[in-house]
C-alpha cells in the first residue's frame, strides 16, 4: 500500500525566487498541489505536468472551500496514498492556520512535514526598503493580525503595548480595519508624527508603497484607494526607506515585458526580469525545429572529426548537434582533434555542458566577428564546418570562403513562425517589447501585421544591431539596443545602460 504524506509549504510573499529550495523540491515531487490566491503562477508551474492542481481559493468574496473542507480534502488525499503539497502564502504558521492543519493530519495518522516560508510580514517591508529592526530605532518588533476590528467593540490586541514608539509594529490583514487600529494606537498615546508605511502586493512587479504618519495614514489610504493585500508597518524604521529603497526604483520595475524568444529558451530571461521587478509576458513568436532536409547535418556530424574547426552560431545549433550525435549512439569524443568556436557565451556554455571546452569566442557576438577571428586562427585550405540555422545570413561562410577557407555550412535547425491568436493581445498589455533575434521580429510581425503602429507607444528593445536593423526595416522604431548581445545585456540596457 502506498503511504501518502503531506508537505505544508510556505510559498513566500509573491516573488517566486523567495520560495525555499526545500519547498521547490516538495512541489517538484508531489502528486497533488493545493494552492490559494497568494501563490504565484511560477511556483504553481514547478509542479510536474501530471500533478493534480487544486485551487482552494480564499480570496474574500469569491467562492472557495472552507478551512474545514480544505483540511478534510488534504487528509483524504493523503489517505489515498498521494504526496500532497499544501502551499500557503508567506509562512505556514504566520496567520495561515497551518497549526490546525498539522493537528488534523496528526489526528488522522497522516505523516507530514512543515516547510517554513518567508513571511510577508518581514519580506514585504524589506522589498520596500524598510528594515523591521535597525539599531538606530528599535530592539523589538511585533506582528499582529488586524482582522479583529476595534470599531466593532472587540479586540484581543494589547494596544497599550503596541503603541510603543520604540518598537516596530506590523499588521497583516489590516486594510479593512485600519481606522480602528490607528484610533486605538492614538488613544494609547502613539504620537501622530509616528511614520507608517503600507505596502501592497509586496515583492511583485505590482508592489506599491504608501508612506504617511499615524495622523495622516487613514486619509492617505482613502485618497489613494489603497487595497489589500498589504502589510502595515508602524514605527520610525519606515524613515530608512529613503536611503534603502531598492526594488521599486529600477527602470524596469513594474513594467510588463513581452518576451518573444522561443518558449524553450525563455526561462532564464523571464527569471532575470522577475528579479528586476518586471513582469515577463511570455509570447514566443518563433519555434525551433528540424530543418527541411536534415540529411546534410546528419552527414556532417558523422564526419565531424575531419574538420579543423566546428563553428556554432547559437545554442540551438549545439542542441541539434548533440541530438543527432546522441541518436547515433555517440558522444563528445566524436570531435576528435577538431577545434570548436562559439558565437557567444551562451553557446559556449551549452558546449561546455557537453564536455567541450570552446577554443574561440569573439568579443562581440556576431557572425562578422566569428569570421574575422577564425580567419586569423586558420590557414587557407583548412576545412571548417558551420552548424547554423537554415535561414541564417550567409555572411560567415562568405567571409571565410573569401579568405580561402573550405567551408561546409549545414542547416542544423529551422526557425518557424508561431501562429498565436493571443500574441497581439499579449503585446497590447506590454510596456516593453523585446526582440532577441531578427527572426523574433519577423515572427512577431507574422502575427501582428500592423506591428509598427501597435508598438509606437511602447518601448522596443533589441538584443543587438542586427535585430534592431531587422525591426527598423519593417518600420518599427527601436528604443534600446543592448551593448552586450545576451539577455543579460538586454536587461542591463533596459535598466539604463543602453545605447539607442
Ligand atoms: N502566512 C502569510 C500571511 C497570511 S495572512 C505570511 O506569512 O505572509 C494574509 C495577509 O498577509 C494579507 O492580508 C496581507 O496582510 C499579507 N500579505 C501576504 N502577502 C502579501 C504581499 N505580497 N504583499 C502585501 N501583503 C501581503
Amino acid at each position: 500500500m502506498k503511504r501518502g504524506r503531506v508537505w505544508l509549504v510556505g510559498a513566500g510573499p509573491g516573488d517566486p525566487g523567495l520560495l525555499t529550495l526545500k519547498g521547490a523540491r516538495a512541489i517538484q515531487n508531489c502528486d497533488v498541489l493545493l494552492y490559494d490566491y497568494l501563490a504565484s503562477q511560477a511556483i504553481v508551474d514547478l509542479a510536474p505536468p501530471d500533478c493534480e492542481r487544486i485551487y482552494v481559493g480564499k480570496r474574500a468574496g469569491t467562492h472557495s472551500l472552507t478551512q474545514d473542507e480544505i483540511t478534510a480534502l488534504t487528509v483524504k488525499l493523503a489517505l489515498d496514498g498521494k504526496r500532497v503539497v499544501r502551499l500557503k502564502g508567506g509562512d505556514v504558521f504566520v496567520f495561515a492556520r497551518g497549526g490546525e492543519e498539522a493537528q488534523a493530519l496528526r489526528n488522522a495518522g497522516v505523516p507530514f512535514e512543515i516547510v517554513p516560508g518567508i513571511t510577508s510580514a518581514i519580506a514585504v517591508p524589506a522589498y520596500a526598503g524598510i528594515p523591521v529592526t535597525h539599531r538606530d530605532h528599535n530592539t523589538s518588533f511585533s506582528i499582529s493580525t488586524g482582522h479583529e476590528d476595534p470599531l466593532k467593540g472587540y479586540t484581543s490586541l494589547d494596544y497599550a503595548k503596541l503603541a510603543n514608539p520604540k518598537s516596530t509594529t506590523i499588521f497583516l490583514m489590516a486594510m479593512a480595519t485600519l481606522p480602528g487600529i490607528v484610533g486605538e494606537l492614538r488613544k494609547n498615546g502613539l504620537p501622530d508624527t509616528t511614520p507608517v508605511a503600507i505596502v501592497r502586493e509586496g515583492t511583485k512587479p505590482t508592489q506599491e508603497t504608501l508612506v504617511g504618519t499615524i495622523g495622516t495614514i487613514v486619509a492617505d489610504v482613502e485618497r489613494a484607494r489603497f487595497a489589500a493585500p498589504a502589510v502595515v508597518v508602524v514605527g520610525s524604521v519606515v524613515n530608512e526607506r529613503e536611503s534603502i529603497r531598492w526594488f521599486d526604483r529600477t527602470a524596469v520595475f513594474g513594467k510588463r515585458v513581452l518576451v518573444t524568444r522561443p518558449a524553450n529558451a525563455s526561462a532564464e530571461f523571464a527569471q532575470a526580469l522577475w528579479e528586476s521587478g518586471a513582469e515577463p509576458i511570455l509570447a514566443p513568436a518563433i519555434t525551433i525545429g528540424p530543418p527541411d532536409d536534415p540529411a546534410p547535418a546528419v552527414a556532417a556530424v558523422a564526419r565531424v572529426r575531419e574538420y579543423a574547426w566546428v563553428v556554432f552560431t547559437s545554442r540551438n545549433g549545439v542542441d541539434a548537434f548533440f541530438d543527432i550525435l546522441g541518436a547515433s549512439g555517440r558522444d563528445a569524443r566524436a570531435f576528435g582533434d577538431a577545434k570548436v568556436a562559439a558565437i557567444g557565451p551562451k553557446t559556449a556554455a551549452a558546449l561546455t555542458a557537453h564536455g567541450i571546452r570552446v577554443d574561440f569566442v569573439p568579443d562581440t557576438y556576431v557572425n562578422e566577428a566569428v569570421a574575422e577571428g577564425l580567419a586569423t586562427r586558420t590557414a587557407p585550405g583548412e576545412r571548417l564546418l558551420i552548424f547554423r540555422a537554415q535561414e541564417a545570413r550567409d555572411v560567415l561562410q562568405d567571409m571565410l570562403r573569401a579568405a580561402g577557407r573550405t567551408v561546409d555550412a549545414v542547416a542544423a535547425y529551422k526557425t518557424r513562425y508561431v501562429d498565436d491568436p493571443d500574441l497581439r493581445a499579449k503585446a497590447e498589455r506590454a510596456d516593453i517589447v523585446t526582440f532577441t533575434s531578427a527572426s523574433t521580429v519577423h515572427g512577431f510581425v507574422h502575427n501582428v501585421e500592423d506591428a509598427a503602429t501597435l508598438l509606437a507607444g511602447k518601448t522596443v528593445a533589441a538584443i543587438g544591431p542586427i535585430t534592431a536593423a531587422a525591426a527598423r526595416k519593417l518600420g518599427i522604431r527601436v528604443d534600446v539596443v543592448a551593448d552586450e548581445f545576451t539577455v543579460e545585456g538586454l536587461l542591463h540596457a533596459l535598466e539604463g545602460g543602453a545605447t539607442v
